[in-house]
């Protein structure tokens, strides 16, 4: 059975149970002024409590989608793990250039200098430090996701750049890649990029797809191989029916291996513990049940859930 690296150590695919794919436990602005004020939080207790209502309700596994420089901080995340007794799932890469200043090591770094740096993150451990990659000590975590962001403004050579050494590192090692999308993304642009690069479609997750909600796109997408991230469920739009409709299309024609659910939960009011809603449990509970009753079996949900990530981190 392979196995894939967690802040609470190596764990068989099979053992992973439901996985919120997309998620930000911790997320820490105190280095990045980028980050807005109402993303920050970085509250071990009130967090692990929310994440272990989270687990006691039937939770498995999380994603912590944050990357290098933008709020992770692979401390909290291991002690908020510790606590809850909850695998998360560590993320290397970066995010969108917009939340990276201009002297950024980034920027004046090179792709194989880049390609070291991820390549000893997944391997060796997560930096404790990402602004001084060279000087930091390493957490006994390792990474297991790797991240790129693209706006609507596309794939900037800089952005380019970034994307060859996410994907070195992630074709040596055989690790997911997730790529932060948004409405207007040029996305024909994108797979051939991807294409061109030969990042396997099967270890690729486009995030975000509630927000470009477009079958057609949809089906284009996971019609080449690549798996489809829904995270809207916790927002107020798209509405409920409208997602729930194109889930079930996605299903009805086949394309039911590519859909993975998450929470997302960036903002500070999204998280229970800080009295905001609807709160991390809400993906296994509540939602769940607005989905049966909106046309969605249970197979379907658990293929969504459990099956759908169990294959994505064995390709
Ligand atoms: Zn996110």
């Amino acid at each position: 059975m392979k196995q894939i690296n967690t802040t609470l150590g190596r764990i068989d695919i099979d053992r992973l149970g439901k996985v919120d794919i997309h998620d930000h436990i911790i997320l820490d602005g105190s280095k990045n002024e980028t980050i807005p004020e109402d993303f920050h939080h970085i509250d071990v207790d009130l967090i692990s409590r929310e994440v272990a209502a989270w687990k006691a309700a039937g939770g498995g596994a999380i994603v912590d989608s944050s990357p290098i420089g933008a709020g992770r901080n692979i401390e909290l995340l291991n002690e908020t793990s510790v606590h809850s007794q909850v695998p998360f799932i560590v993320t290397s890469g970066f995010h969108k250039l917009s939340y990276y200043e201009k002297d950024h090591w980034l920027n004046s770094a090179s792709e194989t200098e880049i390609a070291e740096i991820l390549f000893a993150e997944c391997e060796e451990g997560v930096l404790l430090n990402d602004s001084r990659p060279h000087q930091s000590k390493r957490s006994t975590t390792k990474a297991n996701m790797l991240k790129i962001g693209v706006d609507a403004e596309g794939i900037s050579p800089l952005g380019s750049k970034l994307l060859n050494a996410v994907a070195k590192t992630g074709n040596l090692l055989g690790i997911p890649l997730m790529i932060h999308t948004e409405p207007g993304v040029p996305f024909d642009t994108l797979v051939d990029t991807l294409e061109s690069i030969k990042f396997d479609p099967n270890r690729v997750i486009i995030c975000h797809m509630g927000k470009s909600l477009d079958l057609e796109l949809h089906r284009a997408l996971a019609g080449r191989g690549y798996y489809l991230e829904f995270d809207e469920m916790v927002r107020p739009s798209p509405s409920l029916p409208k997602l729930a409709s194109t889930i079930r299309s996605l299903f009805d024609e086949g394309f039911g291996g590519a859909v993975l659910f998450a929470g997302d939960l960036a903002r500070r009011g999204y998280w229970s513990c800080y009295g905001g809603s609807p709160g991390l449990p809400f993906l296994i509970t509540s939602l769940d049940e607005f989905l049966l009753d909106l046309g969605i079996s249970q197979e379907i949900l658990d293929k969504i859930w459990i099956e759908n990530p169990q294959t994505l981190f064995s390709n």
